[in-house]
């Protein structure tokens, strides 16, 4: 019996998208028929980039690898799943501090729409890259260009002249 296709979206900030999460995007696409990255709109503390340069960001690095997708979302992750009719929301899990949050939040959508979420555990490489660290260390001026992609690592420079090259 053919295999039902199945469409996964991986909701966050990605404000910026790190090596980590590319990490968990490159598993996943060996997992789902379809991924779509979805970048909340929601306001961010220390927001760095907006959601529509983020999204650029991220559309750049996906370029054309079948079956991805990147777009941008406002309010509920919930809600805007079922708008997609996606199947599965994706989440990435670093440590066993992510997953004591991750566990709330899976249970609370599913609670209230029935939504399975599916985990992939990063690389132990970037298990300690976040997105607030990454901001942080930037405006430091820290090298930072084993943890993010280099198109990333420039756009970053352009914003904190401080950055080393
Ligand atoms: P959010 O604000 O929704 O947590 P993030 O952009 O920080 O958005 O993260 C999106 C998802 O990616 C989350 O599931 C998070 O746990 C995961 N993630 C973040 N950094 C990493 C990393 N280095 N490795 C694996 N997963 C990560």
């Amino acid at each position: 019996m053919a295999r039902k296709s199945i469409r996964a979206i991986f909701p966050g900030s990605f404000d910026p998208i790190t090596n980590g999460h590319l990490d968990v995007i490159n598993r996943a696409i060996k997992l789902f028929d379809e991924l779509i990255i979805a970048v909340g709109r929601s306001p961010v503390k220390n927001q760095l980039f907006t959601p529509e340069e983020r999204v650029e960001i991220i559309a750049e690095l996906i370029g054309d690898m079948p079956g991805v997708s990147v777009e941008s979302f406002d309010g509920l992750t919930v809600e805007y799943a079922a708008k997609k009719k996606a199947d599965v929301i994706l989440r990435g899990l670093r440590s066993l501090t992510d997953v004591q949050y991750e566990f709330q939040l899976a249970m609370t959508n599913r609670a209230v729409a029935g939504i399975e979420t599916v985990f992939i555990m990063t690389s132990e490489q970037y298990g300690f890259t976040s997105s607030t660290l990454i901001r942080e260390v930037a405006s430091l001026g820290g090298n930072l260009s084993n943890l993010i992609p280099p198109g990333v690592y420039e756009r970053l420079k352009k914003r904190f002249k401080k950055l080393e090259d």
